[in-house]
């Protein structure tokens, strides 16, 4: 058990309706990646604390106001967060940013933008319609309703606790579930922050519960619960694959958001003063640890070491520092292991023989301080076949690749196991389209990378995911269809024979 110091923000977790520690008392520290420093305490929860949030959220399912709620009135209450979350985005930012070390000059812009999606599903709530089915039997009516698919898990990982939370709460509830959160043991402080705000809107006990822990604790346990109907997960592979695994024995319904290892493509007749800070988006914002990462950059060779000399310019102006600076561009590394990963990382791409170009390793510029820093890093010589441009890395180290023609630039884009997100680089219409046909990802962006809405389906292809978030139909993965029978007929026929 962390030994607990006073200075240290103290935090519960939210069960039914009420802030409680872990059964057993135990607790973990959260650190600040600037600071390197422990700054606030977390419940470390079990098995035991998975099950009362799990009794709880099925209660809150089954019994009391929620199920009674029409969608409208589900629509109201979500709509009522959003605009609770507005009044207090500049404070979950700050939290993000201690907790995370995303900067605040992104945090700012993010937290304010969470609200639209309470306010969109909010709206769609009671907008799901059913049909009337035209069916071919004479005498009957049929008719289909949506309904919720009951409890759900909601896991999360640590590089956008609060976006990534949002893109499941939202549509979950919108669509008439109860939920049982397990933010990442990294970052948990945020989702713990959101819920202060959450408890003012009225909803019923046990709608939202927050279970704090490790994978294995509380992660696992809530995957494998017997009342739990669906897994939506946010991680990586190789935890996407435990789960799918536990939750295929209990028959339950998931989605998974997984990694990437997104191709960024540049042509030579791209605008590359817009195609270099496309670049430098996908692979130095948010120091690369996110699954949309563009990092491999693929260069027409025939503008290869002209764009990398550009690039590497600008890179190199990258201001590194406190991430609650807003002119900081380049933030620390979130967790200690993803530290020690990225410098693995980089020593395994210099071991394969890729020449580093800027960086190469930890930063120690005195704005840096004690924190978990890397240098923004570029490699050139690299060949998709390295593991270095086949491997999710999750931070500022981008992988340049060059291609020859379209055909070249498909066929290495494809050549990985993921399918997150691709970027291509084009003035030409009929070249952006056709790339945007031939790539093997859910999100392209074309003369532009790293955006995303409420409004348009998020998801991966091959290893990158299953299912979708974002968009009207996403509501989908959150309910199942019933189908209704009615028979007009005075008599009932032949009961031997299937009607
Ligand atoms: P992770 O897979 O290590 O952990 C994610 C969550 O799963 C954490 O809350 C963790 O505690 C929990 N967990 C771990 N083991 C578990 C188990 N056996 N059963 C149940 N839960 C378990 O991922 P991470 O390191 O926190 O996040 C980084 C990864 O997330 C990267 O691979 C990144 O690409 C991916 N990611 C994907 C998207 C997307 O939308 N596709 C978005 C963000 C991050």
């Amino acid at each position: 058990m962390a030994a607990i110091a006073t200075e240290l923000a103290q935090y519960q977790m939210y069960i039914d309706g009420k802030w409680t520690d872990a059964l057993s008392g135990e607790t973990f520290e959260s650190d600040n990646p600037f600071t390197a420093q422990p700054w606030a305490v977390i419940p470390r929860a079990g098995a035991a604390d998975v099950d009362r949030a799990v009794q709880a959220a099925y209660r809150a399912f089954t019994q009391g106001a929620w199920p009674r709620l029409s969608p409208t009135q589900r629509g109201a209450l979500l709509r009522k967060l959003g605009d609770l979350l507005t009044e207090h985005a500049q404070h979950l930012g700050e939290i993000e940013v201690r907790d995370n070390g995303k900067l605040l000059a992104e945090m700012g812009a993010q937290t304010a933008y969470l609200p639209q999606w309470y306010y969109y599903y909010g709206g769609l709530a009671d907008k799901i319609e059913g049909a009337v089915i035209p069916l071919d039997k004479a005498g009957n009516f049929n008719y289909t309703r949506w309904e919720p698919l009951g409890v759900v898990g909601a896991i999360v990982p640590w590089n956008s606790p609060l976006l990534i939370l949002t893109w499941k709460l939202a549509p979950a509830l919108a669509a008439g579930n109860t939920v049982v959160v397990k933010p990442s043991e990294f970052t948990s402080a945020s989702t713990l922050e959101f819920m202060k705000v959450f408890e003012q809107v009225g909803f019923p006990p046990g709608v939202v519960n927050v279970v704090t822990g490790y994978g294995a604790e509380v992660g696992a346990p809530l995957v494998e619960h017997p009342q739990v109907a669906k897994i939506a997960f946010t991680g990586s592979d190789k935890t996407g694959e435990k789960i799918y695994e536990a939750a295929a024995r209990g028959l339950k319904h998931v989605t998974m958001e997984l990694g990437g290892k997104s191709p960024n493509i540049v042509f030579d007749d791209a605008d590359l003063d817009n195609a270099v800070k496309g670049a430098i988006s996908g692979i130095f914002a948010a120091t690369g640890q996110t699954c949309i990462a563009g990092s491999r950059l693929l260069v027409q060779e025939t503008i290869h070491d002209a764009f990398v000399d550009k690039l590497t310019t600008f890179a190199r102006t990258a201001k590194m520092g406190d991430p609650m600076r807003l002119e900081t561009q380049v933030g620390p590394v979130t967790t200690v292991p993803q530290y020690h990963k990225v410098l693995d990382y980089i020593e395994t791409a210099k071991g394969e023989g890729a020449r580093v170009v800027l960086g190469g390793g930890k930063a120690t510029r005195p704005e840096c301080g004690n924190g978990w820093f890397v240098e923004p890093t570029i490699f050139t010589g690299v060949h998709n076949g390295m593991r270095i441009a086949q491997e999710e890395v999750f931070g500022p180290v981008l992988s340049v690749i060059p291609f020859k023609d379209e055909d070249d630039a498909v066929a290495i884009g494809n050549d990985v196991v993921y399918g997150l997100a691709a970027g291509v680089w084009t003035q030409s219409i009929r070249r952006a389209l056709s790339m945007a046909e031939r790539l093997q990802a859910g999100t392209i962006w074309v003369n532009t990378y790293r955006a995303v809405s409420f409004l348009s389906p998020f998801g991966g292809y091959k290893r990158s995911g299953l299912g979708r978030e974002n968009g009207q139909e996403m509501m989908k993965e959150y309910m199942q269809v019933k189908s209704v029978w009615l028979s007009t007929a005075s008599e009932v026929p032949n009961p031997f024979i299937l009607r």
